[in-house]
């Protein structure tokens, strides 16, 4: 990725808004799905351990300030963003937890 504005074709548009050169380095790359707010055939002791884990690498993150900003640039934010878990089930696109 060369600019925030470099779009690469044949992505889908929810992909291509998270495409940001300000989250390069992020800890969290190649392993988005670990940073969803919910995931199939997942109980919910697991999810905890997952959130926490999760929010763990943001702790650690380089980019953890601009990923809270992109965050605060989507409509309905969803699974976790610097740290912060959003749209738990039951709440959709609410800003939940803190870090
Ligand atoms: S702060 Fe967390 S969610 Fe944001 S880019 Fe870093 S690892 Fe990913």
């Amino acid at each position: 990725m060369t600019g925030r504005n470099a779009r690469p074709s044949r992505i889908p548009d929810p992909i291509i808004s998270l495409i940001d050169d300000r989250l390069t380095g992020a800890r969290c790359a190649g392993k988005s799905p670990l940073f969803d707010t919910e995931l199939d055939d997942e109980t919910a002791e697991e999810r905890s351990d997952r959130l926490t884990w999760a929010r763990a690498q943001c702790t650690r993150c380089p980019v953890q300030r601009a990923c809270r900003a992109a965050a605060e640039e989507q409509e309905h934010p969803h699974g976790i963003w610097g740290g912060k878990v959003h749209g738990l089930p039951g709440h959709p696109g609410r800003k939940d937890t803190a870090a």
